[in-house]
C-alpha cells in the first residue's frame, strides 16, 4: 500500500541509503547517515508500512543478538519501457530495482502512425495484466528510439534510420495513458548495461545494431554533450576517405562496423552469422576486418576517456567471448600505454538493454524524489 503523505527528508535519505547498499540493518543506517536510533526506526517503519521497504531477514550481529537485515521492496513501483526499432517492437516491464520482470517482443515494421502506436500501447497494457500490475503502480513509459532529441526528450533533432517528427510525442499520447518520454536507443542500452555494474566508475558503451550509438556514463548520469548528442561513436572517421556512410560522409565506425556488415551475409540474422562463423573461412576474413576496425574505434575512446568499454548492441550479445580475447589482443596492437586490454567487456543484456535503459529513467527520478 503507498501513500502520498508529505515525507520528511530524512525518509528519502534512509530509502536511497537501502537502496544504493542492496539490503543493510538499523545500526549501519543510523552510523553512516549520522542519525539517533529513534530517528532511523521511526522512518523505517513508515518505509515498511507505506510498503517501500521490506524485512530481508537477520544477520548475526556481534552481541549475538539478530539484527535485521532491511531492502528495498522490489515491486512497490514500476516502470515499462518500449524499444522501437525500423523492424521490431520491444516491451517491457521493470520493478523499483531496476530488474526486468517481464518483456515482449514483436517483428513488426515502424510507422510513425495511430494504428502503430494503438498496436504498442495495447502491448503495454497485455503486459501490465498478464503480470497482474495495477495501472497506478507504474511511473512512466520510456520510449526508446534510434533518433537525437533535445533534453526535453520530447523534441526530435535526427532520426535518419526511422521516420518521425515533431508531432510524434504528441501523437504518441492519444495511445498512452502514463507519463512518457522518449530516448536515444544507445544512450538507453548504455544506461541499463552500467545499471547493473556494481561500481560507480565511469563506462563507455558502444551499441554495434545496424546503425552505431553510444552512451557515456558517470555517477549514473549520462553525459549528454552540448547538443544531445554525446557518444555518437558510429561517426567518428577510422579511415580518411574510406566507405561511405549512412549520414552521408565517408570513412565511419558505422561503415565499418554495423551490425548489417556481417547480418547481410545471412539475411540480416545475426545470430546466423556467428553460428556459421566457424565453418566458413570467408565469414572469419570479413569479422577479421570487422574486428581491425572495432578495435580502432575502442581503441581511441580508451584513449579518449580512459575507463571500461562495452560492447553491445546485438553484435556485443551475439559474439562469444572468444573473440572479445580476439578483439583485446588488436588492442594491446594499438595502445602505447597498455599490455592488456581487460578494460574491454560484452555486455550482459542479451536482447532489451534500450527498453529497460528508457524505463530507467522514471525509476531513478522515483528513487530521487522519495
Ligand atoms: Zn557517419
Amino acid at each position: 500500500m503507498i501513500n502520498n503523505k508529505p515525507k520528511s527528508p530524512i525518509f528519502g535519505d534512509i530509502y536511497r541509503y537501502i537502496y544504493n547498499k542492496g539490503y543493510t540493518t538499523r545500526k549501519s543506517i543510523a552510523a553512516d547517515l549520522g542519525l539517533s536510533f529513534p530517528t532511523v526506526t521511526n522512518n523505517l517503519q513508515e518505509l515498511i508500512e507505506t510498503g517501500y521497504v521490506i524485512i530481508d531477514g537477520t544477520l548475526e550481529s556481534t552481541g549475538g543478538r539478530k539484527a535485521y537485515t532491511y531492502k528495498c521492496a522490489p515491486t512497490s513501483m514500476f516502470a515499462v519501457g518500449l524499444d522501437i526499432t525500423k523492424h521490431h517492437l520491444n516491451v517491457v516491464l521493470v520493478n523499483t530495482l531496476g530488474e526486468l520482470v517481464d518483456d515482449d517482443r514483436f517483428r513488426i515494421n515502424f510507422e510513425d502512425t495511430d494504428a502503430y502506436y494503438q498496436f504498442a500501447a495495447e502491448q503495454i497494457d497485455t503486459l501490465l495484466a498478464s503480470n497482474d500490475i495495477a495501472h497506478d503502480k507504474i511511473l512512466g513509459v520510456g520510449i526508446s528510439l534510434p533518433i537525437l532529441l533535445k533534453d526535453d526528450q520530447k523534441t526530435v533533432t535526427y532520426a535518419k534510420v526511422v521516420t518521425v517528427d515533431d508531432t510524434t510525442y504528441d501523437r504518441i499520447g492519444k495511445f498512452i495513458h502514463f507519463p512518457y518520454l522518449l530516448f536515444n536507443d544507445a544512450n538507453s542500452a548504455g544506461l541499463a548495461e552500467w545499471w547493473n555494474l556494481s561500481s560507480e566508475k565511469t563506462a563507455v558503451y558502444i551499441a554495434l545494431n545496424p546503425s552505431i550509438g553510444g552512451a557515456t556514463i558517470d555517477g549514473k548520469l549520462l553525459h549528454t554533450g552540448d547538443n544531445n548528442r554525446a557518444s555518437e561513436f558510429g561517426h567518428i572517421t577510422i579511415i580518411p576517405g574510406g566507405r561511405r556512410c549512412y549520414c552521408g560522409k565517408k570513412g565511419c565506425v558505422d561503415a565499418y562496423c554495423s551490425e548489417t556488415v556481417l547480418s547481410g551475409f545471412t539475411d540480416g540474422n545475426i545470430q546466423q552469422f556467428f553460428q556459421d562463423l566457424p565453418y566458413n573461412v570467408g565469414y572469419q576474413n570479413t569479422f577479421d576486418d570487422y574486428l581491425d576496425h572495432l578495435a580502432l574505434a575502442a581503441n581511441t575512446l580508451r584513449v579518449c576517456y580512459d575507463c571500461d568499454i562495452i560492447v553491445g548492441g546485438n553484435v556485443g550479445a551475439n559474439m562469444g567471448e572468444e573473440y572479445i580475447e580476439v578483439l583485446k589482443n588488436k588492442l594491446i596492437e594499438l595502445n602505447p600505454f597498455e599490455d592488456n586490454a581487460e578494460y574491454i567487456r560484452r555486455c550482459q543484456y542479451i536482447t532489451s538493454a534500450s527498453a529497460v535503459g528508457a524505463s530507467l529513467y522514471y525509476i531513478k527520478q522515483f528513487i530521487e524524489n522519495m
